[in-house]
């Protein structure tokens, strides 16, 4: 494990260049778990030296190989996944139960898929090119990929990376974020593990100034990059000043919409997995409630009812449903949301404050506000915390209208029991994914970003390959 900060690269812990040092602090106790380097132009550069040496053999490899590899680093993943889990809840306050979902299920659900993929995807087709001749068309990798991962699943978001660009042939340089970098190396030692060689992933820590090395290296050929829309639009920058193909998957702003005949149980029971997963902390948190104007008492009362039994604490405490905000900063970030919904004149109907039983953590209540208008930040703006609003709508148009009324496209919601027509409603909402009458993501569907919530469209294999036709009499 990384006990003096070290980097990974060419599958060895290596010094960085830089004596730059970032503290890793657990959000739910404020101490110091460990401390990562904040790795310059050198450290990186030499990172991407392995990966370019490693590119060349991992592309030839088959891809059966593989996805051999990745069959195997599930496997490993799978007798550690307690280890992981526990890793990364003490690293961002993710409640463990959650974190035995997004930090070690899911990657390892992705892993394994991809294994699986590898023996069926079509990797060379033949194509009849309608002039008696037929043409060759390959996938090919489209090289160094540089990935970089937000601290809120980080598992599951640099799995999301890593399994297609392996699959493919490409060789990464991952940038983790520092709130969340030592399940980072343990994952490395999983790589190790398995056998798979020396620089074909690499992992450099620190924050921006390290990312923005990563994007703008020459010998990086593709971005794959996860995280907010500021910092997305400055990466697809740089990207477009060179020409270099990217993936951003962004920030969101999403809406739950209920419709009459809404099962409020039902919504009662998936309200924080759907709207507040990882206390709020989820790009795709339908953090907007959308209800019908007759029912918006009885919602309210449901949501504010189901949110003061809640659990707020220890995220390793099996009890707890909300744990701390990931670090101080996003503590005070949340906090201005809240003041800013009071001063737009919001009707705060729960929380606002932290917890007063909790005085250590950087802990925020659930809160929620109804009375907001759609010019309103918090009705806006991506809180990423545990803040809803609830919002009346008159008719299915008005719905539809508010749930698009957002910069963002990225999740949403449907409750109804009348599931043709909640699919009616989803059709019209301009977002790239919408779930009905609950969470139930699976690896296996795209996870799109409309609007600000993305670009380079869809982040699965195919971003990782570069076609190549071959034809001739
Ligand atoms: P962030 O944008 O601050 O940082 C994300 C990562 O990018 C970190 O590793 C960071 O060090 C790095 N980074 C920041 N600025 C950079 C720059 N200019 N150049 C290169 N790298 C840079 O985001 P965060 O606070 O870590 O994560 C939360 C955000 O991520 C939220 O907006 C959330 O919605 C988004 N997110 C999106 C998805 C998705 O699939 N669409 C998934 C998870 C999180």
């Amino acid at each position: 494990m990384n006990d003096s900060p070290k980097l990974f690269i060419g599958g060895e812990y290596v010094s960085a260049t830089s004596t730059e040092i970032v503290p890793l602090i657990n959000p739910a106790t404020e101490e110091q778990i460990g401390s990562v380097v904040d790795s310059n132009g050198a450290d990186v550069a030499r990172a991407v030296g392995a990966a370019r040496d490693a590119l060349p053999e991992w592309r030839d490899t088959s891809p059966e190989r593989r996805g051999a590899y990745l069959t195997a680093l599930a496997e490993v993943f799978d007798g550690r996944r307690d280890e992981m889990a526990a890793l990364v809840s003490r690293h961002n306050g993710t409640v463990l139960s959650r974190s035995r979902q997004s930090n070690a299920a899911r990657p390892i659900d992705i892993y394994r898929y991809h294994g699986e993929l590898s023996r069926s995807f079509p990797w060379e087709t033949v194509v009849d090119t309608g002039r008696g001749s037929s043409a060759i068309v390959r996938r090919e990798p489209v090289g160094v990929v540089g990935a970089i991962v937000p601290w809120n699943a980080p598992q599951t978001l640099a799995a999301q990376k890593l399994a297609p660009a392996l699959l493919a042939g490409c060789t990464v340089v991952w940038k983790p974020s520092p709130e969340t970098s030592l399940d980072a190396f343990l994952l490395s030692e999983m790589l190790n593990e398995v056998g798979v060689p020396p620089g074909v992933v690499n992992i450099v820590t620190g924050g921006r100034g390290t990312g923005e090395h990563v994007v703008a290296h020459p010998g990086v050929d593709k971005v794959s990059f996860t995280g907010s829309t500021a910092a997305g639009r400055a990466v697809a920058a740089t990207c477009g000043q060179m020409l270099k193909p990217v993936t951003a998957e962004l920030g969101g702003k999403s809406a739950a919409v209920l419709l009459e005949d809404a099962p409020l149980d039902l919504f009662a029971r998936s309200l924080i997995g759907t709207c507040l997963p990882n206390t709020g902390q989820v790009c795709y948190s339908c953090t907007r409630i959308l209800a019908p104007r007759k029912r918006l008492e009885e919602v309210l009362d449901v949501v504010v009812e189901t949110l003061s039994k809640a659990t707020v604490g220890d995220p390793m405490d099996p009890r707890s449903d909300f744990g701390p905000l990931a670090s101080a900063a996003q503590r005070t970030r949340v906090e201005g949301y809240i003041q800013s919904g009071l001063q737009d004149g919001a009707r705060l109907l729960l929380g606002g404050g932290r917890p007063a039983q909790l005085p250590v953590g950087y802990y925020v209540e659930p809160t929620v506000f109804t009375d907001v208008t759609p010019d309103m930040l918090i009705f806006r703006e991506e809180v990423f915390g545990p803040l809803l609003v609830v919002v009346p709508y008159d008719d299915d148009d008005d719905a539809v209208r508010l749930a698009n009324d957002s910069s963002y496209g990225l999740g949403g919601s449907v409750f109804s029991r009348d599931l043709d027509r909640a699919k009616d409603i989803a059709r019209r909402m301009e977002t790239g994914s919408v779930l009905i009458n609950g969470e139930q993501r699976s690896e296996r569907i795209p996870l799109y970003g409309y609007k600000d919530s993305g670009v380079g469209g869809d982040a699965s294999l195919g971003a990782y390959l570069n076609i190549k036709s071959i034809s001739g009499p």
